[in-house]
């Protein structure tokens, strides 16, 4: 199952500025055609700040094998 958006605080580990941002904890490609756009949306988030870019662990499912961005 893919999960929905979940909002969360990011501390910038390059300025240490806080911001809001979302990820989605896993996503499964079997259920739902992401493109790789917004794959990266899912589980990145950039510092409105400084831009610098931190990926969180989403996981991901394809062809029911999971695997972590
Ligand atoms: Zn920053």
């Amino acid at each position: 199952m893919t999960s929905p958006p979940q909002n969360v605080t990011v501390k910038c580990p390059k300025c240490d500025h806080t911001y809001e941002d979302w990820y989605r904890g896993s996503v499964n490609l079997d259920l739902d055609n992401f493109d790789d756009e917004y794959l990266d949306r899912c589980s990145s988030a950039v510092c409105p700040y400084c831009g610098h870019k931190v990926y969180f662990n989403t996981l991901i499912s394809k062809d029911g094998v999971f695997y972590l961005s």
